[in-house]
C-alpha cells in the first residue's frame, strides 16, 4: 500500500514523488510506503489552510458558525468511534503498541474531540473595566494556520489534543506525523473529509522530520506551532519559529519521578508505578521513570515490584502482551545501549520481564527491567531513557526527597504517594512539574486536566480549556463613547 499526502480533501501525490518505507515493529519488516514530502507539499498544505480560512475569516472553514463548528467536532469523536477499532489495527501495526494501547489512543482520540467540540461556544472574550466614557472588550481570534509536529509515540491522543483544540478555536490545521507512524493519522483526515469538514480544515503531509517537519515550523504561512517530540528538536523547532515571531507549544520529554513514603499504601501505588513505566512499552512522555522510595519501605517495594517485573513478558502487538516491541530500530538499540551502560557501570538489576518466545528476533523488543539503588548523576537517573526501564533509589527524609526529584533537567510529571495530606500537598508545590497527582498518576491522562512542562519538558499547555488560549489571538477593542 502506497499513501499518498492528504491536502485539501484529496489524497495527493508528493512533488519529488519519493516515498519512505513503513516497517512493522514486530517483525522489522516493510508493509507499506508513505510519501517523502518536502517544502513544496508543506506550501501545498498551507496554502489549502488558507484557501478554507479565506483573506477575511470568509473561507468555507472559517465562516461556519460556533454551533456548525462544534456539530463538526461532535460528528468527527462519533466516526472516531465508529472506525476505533480499524484505527488501532493500524496504529499497533505501524507503532507497535499493544492492541490494548491502541484502543484506548483512539477511545481517548473521541473524548478530546467531545471535549473541544463541547468548548467551541464557551471560547470568550471579556469586557475590562477603564477609565470613564469607554467600553472595553476582549475578542478572541483564529490565529489562522496552525501546525502540528506529532510523535510516533501516541500518535492518535496527540492528534486529538493538538488538532482537536486547534480546531475548536476556529483554526485550519497543517499535520506533519511522525515518520513511525503516519497511518493513522492519514487515515483521521480522510475520516474528517468523509463527514463533511471543509476542503482545507485538515491537511495531512507526510515525511521526514529534517525535511516536511522543517518546512512546516518554517513556512511563513503557519501562525502557530505545536510540537510534541524529543527536547532537542523541539529547541531546533522553537528557534526556527521564534525566527519568523510565529508562536510555539513546546511539549518535550521527561524523567519524571514517583516518590513513595514510608506511610503510602502499597497496594494502591505498585500497580500503577509499574503501569506507569510500562504502559506503551515506556515509550511515554510523562512516563513514571524515576521512583524514589523512603528508607523504611525501601526494600518492601524492591521485593514486591520485582515479582511484578518478573512476570512482564513483551511479544509482537497482536498477541496483546504487557508490552509491544520499541518502535524502531534507532530506539531499540538506543535503549539497549543505556541498559547496558547502567549495567558496565554496576547498577544493579532488581528484576526482568520476559522476551516471548513467539517473538520475532527481527522485532524490536525489549523486557521490562526494574534497576535499583540509581546514582543520582548517573546517565540512567538523568537521561530519558523511553523505555520500561524502572531507576530506584532511597531517600531518607522529605528534603531529599524534593532535592532528588527536582534534580534532572526536566520538569513534566511526578507522583507522590502518602497517606499524610499535608504532605501531599506540601510537596505538590515544592515539585517543578507540570502536573502532580498524589496517591494517583496519570500518565498523560485526563482529557481535561492541563498538560506541560517546566525547564527541558517545554513550555505552553495542551489539554484542558487553557490549551484553547494558545491557538486563538487575543485583540482588545476599546470603545471611547464619552
Ligand atoms: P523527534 O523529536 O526527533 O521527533 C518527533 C517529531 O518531530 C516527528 O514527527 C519528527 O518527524 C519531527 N522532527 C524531527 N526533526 C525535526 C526537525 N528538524 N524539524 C521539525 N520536525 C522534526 O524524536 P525521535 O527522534 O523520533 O525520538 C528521539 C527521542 O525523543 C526519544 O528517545 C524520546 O526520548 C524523545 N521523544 C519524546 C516524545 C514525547 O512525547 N515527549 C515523543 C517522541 C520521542
Amino acid at each position: 500500500m502506497e499513501y499518498r499526502h492528504f491536502i485539501g480533501n484529496a489524497w495527493k501525490a508528493g512533488d519529488n514523488r519519493e516515498s519512505l518505507d513503513v516497517i512493522d515493529p514486530s517483525t522489522g519488516e516493510p508493509f507499506a510506503a508513505i510519501a517523502r514530502g518536502n517544502a513544496a507539499d508543506i506550501a501545498t498544505a498551507v496554502n489549502a489552510a488558507r484557501n478554507a480560512m479565506g483573506d477575511a475569516l470568509d473561507g468555507p472553514w472559517a465562516k461556519l458558525s460556533p454551533v456548525e463548528r462544534a456539530n463538526l467536532l461532535f460528528a468527527y469523536a462519533a466516526a472516531v468511534l465508529n472506525n476505533a477499532d480499524e484505527l488501532a489495527q493500524l496504529e499497533a501495526r505501524d507503532t507497535g503498541k499493544a492492541l490494548k494501547t491502541a484502543r484506548t489512543d483512539a477511545a481517548v482520540l473521541a473524548r478530546y474531540l467531545q471535549y473541544y467540540a463541547g468548548c467551541v461556544d464557551k471560547l470568550h472574550g471579556e469586557t475590562l473595566p477603564y477609565t470613564t466614557g469607554f467600553t472595553v472588550l476582549t475578542v478572541r481570534e483564529p490565529i489562522g494556520v496552525t501546525g502540528h509536529i506529532i510523535p510516533w509515540n501516541y500518535p492518535m491522543q496527540i492528534y486529538g489534543r493538538s488538532v482537536g483544540a486547534s480546531l475548536a478555536a476556529g483554526n485550519a490545521c497543517v499535520v506533519k506525523p511522525a515518520e513511525d507512524a503516519s497511518l493513522s493519522i492519514l487515515r483521521l483526515a480522510e475520516i474528517a473529509a468523509d463527514i463533511g469538514f471543509p476542503a482545507g480544515a485538515i491537511n495531512v503531509v507526510t515525511g521526514l522530520g529534517s525535511e516536511a517537519g522543517a518546512a512546516l515550523s518554517a513556512n511563513e504561512g503557519v501562525g502557530h506551532i505545536s510540537f510534541t517530540g524529543s527536547t532537542a528538536t523541539g529547541a531546533l523547532v522553537g528557534r526556527t519559529a521564534a525566527e519568523r515571531h510565529c508562536p510555539s507549544v513546546l511539549e518535550l520529554g521527561g524523567k519524571s519521578p514517583q516518590l513513595v513514603f514510608d506511610d503510602a499504601d502499597l497496594d494502591e501505588a505498585l500497580p500503577v508505578i509499574q503501569n506507569a513505566i510500562v504502559q506503551n512499552a515506556g515509550q511515554t512522555c510523562s512516563a513514571g521513570s524515576r521512583l524514589l522510595v523512603q528508607r523504611g519501605v525501601y526494600e518492601t517495594v524492591i521485593e514486591r515490584l520485582a515479582q511484578r517485573f518478573e512476570a512482564l513478558r513483551a511479544g509482537p502487538s497482536a498477541m496483546d502482551l504487557d508490552l509491544g516491541p520499541l518502535v524502531n530500530a534507532k530506539q531499540h538499540a538506543r535503549v539497549r545501549g543505556i541498559v547496558e551502560q547502567a549495567e558496565a557501570e554496576g547498577i544493579r538489576v532488581a528484576a526482568r520481564g520476559k522476551i516471548v518466545v513467539e517473538a520475532s528476533r527481527n522485532g524490536f523488543f525489549q523486557e521490562a527491567v526494574l534497576f535499583r539503588d540509581v546514582p543520582p548523576q548517573s546517565r540512567l537517573a538523568q537521561e530519558e531513557v523511553f523505555g520500561p526501564v524502572l531507576a530506584m533509589m532511597p531517600f531518607d527524609d522529605e528534603a531529599e526527597a524534593v532535592k532528588l526529584a527536582n534534580g534532572t533537567n526536566y520538569g513534566l510529571v511526578a507522583g507522590v504517594w502518602t497517606r499524610d495530606g499535608s504532605r501531599g500537598l506540601r510537596l505538590a508545590r515544592k515539585l517543578q512539574a507540570g502536573q502532580v497527582f498524589i496517591n494517583n498518576y496519570g500518565a498523560g491522562g485526563g482529557v481535561e486536566l492541563p498538560f506541560g512542562g517546566v525547564k527541558a519538558s517545554g513550555h505552553g499547555r495542551e489539554k484542558g480549556f487553557e490549551a484553547l488560549y494558545g491557538f486563538t489571538s487575543l485583540k482588545t477593542i476599546a470603545i471611547r463613547h464619552g
